[in-house]
């Protein structure tokens, strides 16, 4: 392995004082095994690796991504980027460093080539283009604005493969989905001022993107023009994916009816907030069903390409329920819009899951038994739907960065998952402590490396195999009952937890959860300095008890 910086996210943890070797040890270990709901930590570090790895440069730039559907029902995405502003001779275009450098994911990127943008948008001459490790190196030769179209093509990903990391971006139904840092080259060095994304959607297919979006009911719109306001409709304000007026609404209860006329317009435009928005997107185009409703001022949109046999209905309605009783915990929604998309899980392999979950920004990816009845739903899909949604607050809003606050945010995410959904009435209290008893016994009491490793140790380890992410997730879920049991009996509080998690929600600044502030925000709640107690019984070795009150 060379030591020699190379990419950003190397630059990135030489920059941090990171051990490269270190890193690519616990990256160049066994593929994971296990269901893998911590990709977004991944995602967060290559959100902020994008962001701090970008050196200061004179003058902003603007970046501007043109995605064309064409041919997204064939599995493939041309993609022009637009740089405008004070470029480099050389312009590195990389996609976000990370494990996605991976070739064996599910995109191809290729036929790249570059050409100056003239004042008016017309083509100008031709620019060089070379392949580099990361991406690609244009010969800007000085100009201001540089068109550089690229496409990138979706391959399904085999079945046997495990890691669900692969899976994320894939064909689907009539189109695609892409994750936001598979797709989007960024240019490496100049700082980035503005990036717009459009949407040309010449066959009106069924397009979900994370942010509100503004939509062009209108075909092409020049450049630097605005549609008029009577074509924007904002996806915020619950008006852009519910179907248009005259519309007939779709009938979900019918899994043979083919989707309704899609509501979508045919362009949309949005604005990412900053490359970590960018990279976190998860955008979704095809034969889809979409469903929307709203909570307070949050937008809940739920797509599949896959015919279930359980009404999406009726999944739109758990899913707000939910979105509804996290809301109500932390007071309020960590984004403007989150979308779940239900996808038939077609990971194959011999030690592959029921069901996975994913999270990317506010964007949460469900993938299960093409067969599952509403009752397996109800009873087994919904703590994973309840827990990405949850991350949305602890894990985003509550950024997840460091690998020794896995045990805390994966362990409160999964206690929390079960409590909300039996507050929000959809496990009953006996099924949900009968869940996360068995759970808790046969991955944590009963797991041989009890006595082997800290549960701090087991959460870390990012590429763990099947047992020790299970025991992690397990230990964490009793590691932080018996911290709230512990502050409970030392102030008399009830549930104190509780009021940590919404202490560290309502006093989030965008800095990454890490010991001290966790210690901090302890003490500020209760008046306790915990750091003992977490010394003793996560960060080494320990036995607590299971059983103390789990919902
Ligand atoms: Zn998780």
């Amino acid at each position: 392995m060379s030591k020699g910086p190379q990419t950003a996210l190397e630059r990135y943890i030489l920059k941090r004082g990171g051990d490269l070797d270190l890193f690519y040890q616990k990256f160049e270990g066994s593929l994971p095994e296990y269901k893998l709901l911590r990709v977004v930590s991944w995602l967060v570090i290559l959100a902020v690796v994008t962001y701090f790895a970008i050196p200061d440069s004179p003058d902003p730039i603007q970046l501007t991504y043109e995605l064309d559907l064409d041919k997204a029902p064939t599995g493939s995405l041309v993609i022009t980027l637009i740089a405008e502003g004070d470029l480099p001779r050389r312009m590195n275009l990389e996609f976000p460093p990370g494990v996605f450098w991976d070739l064996r994911n599910g995109v191809h990127p290729h036929s790249a080539t570059a050409h100056e943008l003239k004042p008016d948008g017309s083509k100008g001459k031709p620019l060089t283009v070379d392949r580099t490790r990361e991406g690609w190196r244009v010969g800007t030769r000085g100009v201001s604005r540089v068109g550089f179209i690229y496409q990138v093509d979706f391959n399904q990903i085999q079945g046997q493969d495990l890691d669900v990391r692969r899976h994320i971006s894939s064909p689907v139904a009539g189109g695609l989905r892409a994750a936001g840092f598979e797709i989007f080259l960024q240019p490496v060095g100049p700082e980035i001022d503005g990036i717009t994304v459009t949407i040309h959607n010449p066959d009106d297919l069924q397009v979900l993107v994370p942010w509100p979006a503004l939509v062009r009911s209108t075909s092409r719109v020049a450049k630097n023009q605005s549609p008029p306001p009577a074509q924007l409709a904002n996806i915020s304000q619950g008006q852009g994916f519910l179907p248009a007026a005259g519309v007939a609404p779709m009938n979900d209860t019918d899994p043979d009816k083919a989707p309704s006329t899609p509501p979508v317009p045919s362009n949309l435009m949005f604005h990412p907030l900053n490359l970590a928005d960018l990279n976190n997107a998860l955008l979704i185009c095809g034969n889809l069903q979409v469903v929307s409703t709203q909570v307070r001022e949050c937008v809940i949109q739920l797509a599949t390409d896959h015919s279930w046999k359980f009404p999406l209905s009726s999944a739109l309605d758990m899913v707000r329920r939910i979105a509804r009783t996290e809301m109500g915990f932390f007071g309020s929604a960590p984004t403007s819009q989150i979308t779940v998309i239900l996808a038939a899980n077609r990971i194959t392999g011999e030690e592959n899951f029921d069901i996975y979950g994913v999270h990317t920004g506010s964007s949460v990816l469900i993938m299960m038994d093409p067969n599952i009845t509403w009752g397996d739903l109800e009873d087994q899909s919904a703590s994973v739907i309840a827990h990405e949604m949850f991350h949305g607050w602890l894990g985003e809003a509550i950024p997840q960065r460091d690998p020794d606050m896995l045990w805390f945010t994966e362990g409160a995410t999964t206690w929390y998952a079960a409590r909300m959904l039996t507050a929000a009435g959809i496990w009953s209290p006996d099924h949900a402590r009968a869940i996360l008893e068995a759970r808790l016994d046969r991955d944590y009491q009963k797991n041989t490396l009890k006595s082997r490793i800290s549960v701090a140790d087991a959460a870390a380890e990012v590429m763990a195999g099947p047992n020790k992410v299970r025991f992690a997730y397990a230990g964490g879920v009793v590691a932080c009952m018996n911290l709230d049991q512990w502050m409970a009996e030392n102030t008399g509080k009830r549930r104190p937890l509780d009021q940590v998690l919404r202490h560290l929600y309502e006093n989030r600044d965008g800095s990454p959860l890490t010991r001290l502030a966790f210690e901090t925000a302890v003490l500020e709640v209760t008046g306790l300095d915990c750091s003992v107690w977490l010394d003793e019984h996560v960060y080494t070795k320990s036995h607590l008890p299971t059983a103390i009150r789990l919902i």
